[in-house]
């Protein structure tokens, strides 16, 4: 595969490298008025659940890397809750379909096959977290910002599940049938005072879950309601809020309604639907043998670096056919991947890998304001340093998109890439495993892709036939302090 015309290299070291190397990197920034892609919510009611403590969570993760063409997006796979699984699978994959072209959307933001960047910095990014996961309720957002959609493009969406009646259900359901006129004349009164607010919206019975999508109740057990920017009022208003009351809200809450209501307040006991058989995946306890003494100087090296991981079942097969090659890697990790999996990441700083930060949800940190970035970058060293008792040094940008902005808002040192395998792109192992095996050169860095089965495949074979050719497998840090 051709190498990357975005990066220079391995940033080997200091500022002057970094300063040269990146004049392709300047994209336009407007960062002061941007969303983050939700990350920065720190209202986020609930915002107390551990998905580490979830059985069997599976993080589905979609990305691109790759600044032709930027997208990343992220959704929770529960055990026992699959028709909401299905239901975020399927909102994600419209828009995901919607942004890339594939259902003929003139709105195609993706290059063409000429491998010109796509137009006007457009940028999906679909990333959750959860509301409630406590007894029998689930509650997730999903967040979307598509920097290619009209006004700020910031979409909120919260998907429940009832586990004791098994089913999927809106948020509007929180409230009895009864009590939905009540409901609607309470939040068309506090939004009457707002500006430019249309509570007249509401009165629209066809549309009101449409309209009534992102509700969830605050650790006060008072109720949120969220509505993106435009969807009641002029684009110019911004998103509005409406919460009304714990007493307010409480004679009109359905049983289900009482249940979310509880659970957010006192979460006690973790989740439960039902689904307690779902064993755990397994994970590699493959303990490293003291420090890497290789010596790049005298035996050729490469560095392997694995994005946007960690993933189940992946990321522990790939741990398995590294320790059988003594190989050590470099791991970029997300942050709210190494929240749900923080055992893989241990495994993995265990097994004497390299733990690196590549943000917290995949945006593109050059649109980002400096403390958005740092909220990121922070964020994800610390959710690292929770599961292995390390804080990294490395970050790899998302997109390898990086300026200068980027690079003063934090003290991690930027790695980018020599040989790009675009794994995203051709789902084909050996091919991805031929794109390597092909072209890359003594001292180099590779990335793929740990949330891809047919990357983790191609690994096998690139260990295989580099090895026999007298590779020697290291981390970035081992090679750059030994070259
Ligand atoms: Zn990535």
């Amino acid at each position: 595969m051709r190498k990357s015309t975005l990066a220079p290299v391995l940033l080997l070291l200091g500022s002057l490298a970094l300063t040269t190397s990146c004049a392709t990197d300047s994209v336009p920034s407007k960062a002061d008025s941007a969303p983050t892609g939700g990350t920065d919510r720190g209202t986020d009611p609930g915002g107390g659940v551990d998905p580490a403590t979830i059985k069997g969570l599976k993080i589905v993760s979609d990305n691109s890397d790759d600044r032709s063409c930027r997208w990343a997006a992220s959704y929770p796979d529960v055990p026992g809750a699959s028709s909401m699984t299905d239901a975020m699978k399927e909102d994600v994959e419209r828009r995901l379909a919607g942004f890339r072209g594939e259902d003929g959307s003139p709105s195609a933001q993706c290059a063409d096959s000429s491998g010109e960047p796509g137009t006007n910095g457009a940028e999906l990014n679909v990333s959750f977290s959860f509301l409630v996961a406590s007894g029998d309720v689930l509650g997730v957002r999903l967040t979307t910002l598509d920097r290619a959609s009209a006004g700020d493009g910031l979409d909120t969406r919260t998907y429940w599940y009832d586990g004791k009646n098994e089913a999927t259900v809106s948020a509007f359901e929180f409230m009895t049938e009864d009590s939905q006129d009540a409901f609607i004349a309470a939040v068309q009164k506090t939004l009457k005072g707002k500006e430019g607010a249309d509570p007249a919206s509401l009165d629209d019975t066809e549309n009101r879950t449409v309209y009534l999508d992102d509700m969830a109740f605050n650790a006060d057990g008072a109720l949120r309601v969220d509505f993106d920017r435009g969807s009641i009022g002029v684009p110019a208003g911004g998103r509005y809020t409406v919460t009304l009351p714990k007493a307010t809200v409480a004679p009109w809450l359905s049983d289900f309604g009482k249940r979310v209501q509880r659970r957010t307040v006192r979460p006690g006991a973790g989740l439960d639907l039902g689904a307690g058989s779902t064993p755990s995946a397994t994970v590699p306890t493959h303990t490293a043998d003291g420090d890497d003494t290789t010596d790049c100087v005298e035996v050729k090296c490469i560095a392997l670096t694995f994005d946007d991981g960690p993933a189940t079942p992946h990321t522990a097969t790939l741990l398995k056919y590294l320790a059988e090659y003594d190989a050590r890697v470099t791991f970029f990790t997300v942050g709210q991947n190494v929240a749900a999996h923080p055992e893989l990441v241990r495994a993995e700083a265990r097994a004497g890998h390299e733990i690196g930060n590549h943000s917290w949800n995949h945006p593109d940190l050059t649109r980002l304001t400096p403390g958005e970035i740092r909220s990121q970058l922070t964020r994800t060293n610390a959710a690292i340093k929770a599961a292995t008792g390390k804080e990294p040094t490395l970050f790899r940008p998302p997109y390898g998109a990086i300026d200068g902005k980027v690079r003063s808002a934090t003290t991690l040192s930027p790695v980018l890439w020599d040989v790009d395998t675009e794994d995203w792109k051709h789902p084909d192992a050996s091919r991805v495993a031929q794109s390597v095996i092909s072209t890359v050169a003594r001292n180099e860095v590779v990335l793929i892709h740990d949330i891809h089965p047919t990357s983790v495949e191609a690994v096998a074979e690139i260990l295989r036939t580099l090895t026999d050719r007298g590779y020697h497998f290291v981390t970035v840090s081992h090679l750059r302090a030994t070259l």
